[in-house]
């Protein structure tokens, strides 16, 4: 079965030899020196100024991240799943959020970002996705940190970059707290979460010691610049990390980014080719995500008879969307197969008669 997930995404081949070896414990110079290449690689590859790295899923980290850098209040963006789980985390830890609500496949606008903070000076900190995960949706995340940072200066964005992180480059300037998680563009098992941090947030992380116990910032920022944990690291994983950085390095960041951005360029053009809609207004590179009133049926074919286990919807869009996976090192035939796959099964559903166009587009496009 061909994992076409966005999240978990497949583990590849040289990740699970680089977690097999025998365990080492996380309290010597032998993790010691993994962890601190981690971190520096980390740094290099998203222009922060620290890093932390989590054991948890990516919720930990949203939530250390909203209960560290706002203090007050929250302006949270839902346009999906994963933006309404921050308006949740920052309701649960009473930072009475403003949430700014989109339709899933529509890009939250700037204009609503500086209304927002101008109207509610009580605002201290901004959350939102970068790649809303939901319904494949980017956000213009950028333009909106930069918005906020020119209002307030001394506000503290957070950004869930969950499917964007090792998706493509992304400009951290305006960006006080950077979230990902390791089950997605890194190919990894669940269970890491990774912090990038800039100047503005660790100076608040070593001024007043942070928050709570587990999940305390400041802490874990104490433990990681001396290269260990603040509790038990889950060390596999790291390693895991290690050599997928290693992998990117060593291919360059720029030509991972590019393999990912022609992958999902092709895979765009060769599902419209075959009549489909593409959902989101402003399609993120992680994923291809289509809209179908026989999703569930289209997919269940894909499943059964070609072994692609692309996933659905959520919510309201759980039968009604087709999401595959385009993060990592996604190649380029699984990609074009499971197009493929997915051409036949509108043949059987009897939507269009199945000619290869699907795979024949992508091919012309991704290798043009
Ligand atoms: C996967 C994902 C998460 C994190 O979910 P976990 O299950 O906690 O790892 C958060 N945000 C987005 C956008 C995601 O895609």
């Amino acid at each position: 079965m061909l994992l076409m997930t966005p999240g978990p995404t497949p583990v590849p081949e040289f990740i699970r030899q680089a977690m097999s070896g025998k365990s080492i414990h996380h309290r010597t110079p032998e993790f010691e020196e993994i962890f601190m290449r981690v971190r520096i690689a980390l740094k290099t590859l998203l222009s922060a100024d620290e890093v932390i790295l989590l054991a948890s899923t990516g919720t930990g980290a949203m939530e250390a991240a909203i209960t560290h850098f706002c203090r007050k209040r929250a302006l949270t963006i839902n346009a999906g799943k994963f933006g309404e789980r921050l308006t949740k985390i920052a309701k649960a830890y009473g930072k009475n959020p403003l949430e700014l609500r989109y339709a899933w496949d529509t890009p939250p606008t700037v204009e609503a970002v500086r209304k927002a903070l101008t109207e509610n000076p009580d605002i201290d900190a901004i959350a939102f996705q970068i790649c809303e995960s939901a319904g494949g949706l980017r956000l213009p995340a950028e333009a909106i940190a930069a918005e906020a940072k020119r209002i307030r200066p001394d506000i503290f964005v957070i950004a869930d970059a969950i499917t964007a992180m090792g998706v493509e480059p992304i400009e951290t300037e305006n960006i006080d707290a950077l979230i990902g998680g390791s089950q997605k563009a890194f190919m990894l098992p669940p269970g890491l979460a990774i912090l990038a941090l800039s100047r503005q947030a660790t100076a608040l992380l070593d001024a007043d010691g942070g928050v709570g116990f587990y999940f305390n910032l400041a802490t874990e920022l104490k433990n990681q610049r001396k290269d260990t944990t603040a509790w038990t690291a889950t060390t596999t994983i790291i390693q895991g990390l290690d050599a997928m950085l290693t992998h990117i390095a060593t291919l360059g960041a720029e030509r991972f980014y590019a393999d990912t951005q022609k992958r999902h360029e092709a895979g765009l053009e060769a599902l419209q080719a075959i009549g489909l809609l593409i959902y989101p207004k402003a399609p993120a590179r992680s994923m291809l995500t289509v809209y179908h009133e026989e999703a569930a049926a289209l997919r269940k074919w894909m499943k059964n008879r070609a072994g692609v286990n692309a996933a659905g919807g959520q919510d309201d869009l759980k039968d009604k969307l087709i999401r595959i996976n385009n993060m990592g090192l996604v190649e380029p035939m699984e990609i074009a197969w499971s197009i493929n796959a997915l051409e036949l099964a509108l043949d059987i559903a009897g939507a269009r008669v199945f000619d290869g166009t699907g795979s024949k587009i992508f091919s012309k496009i991704y290798y043009r």
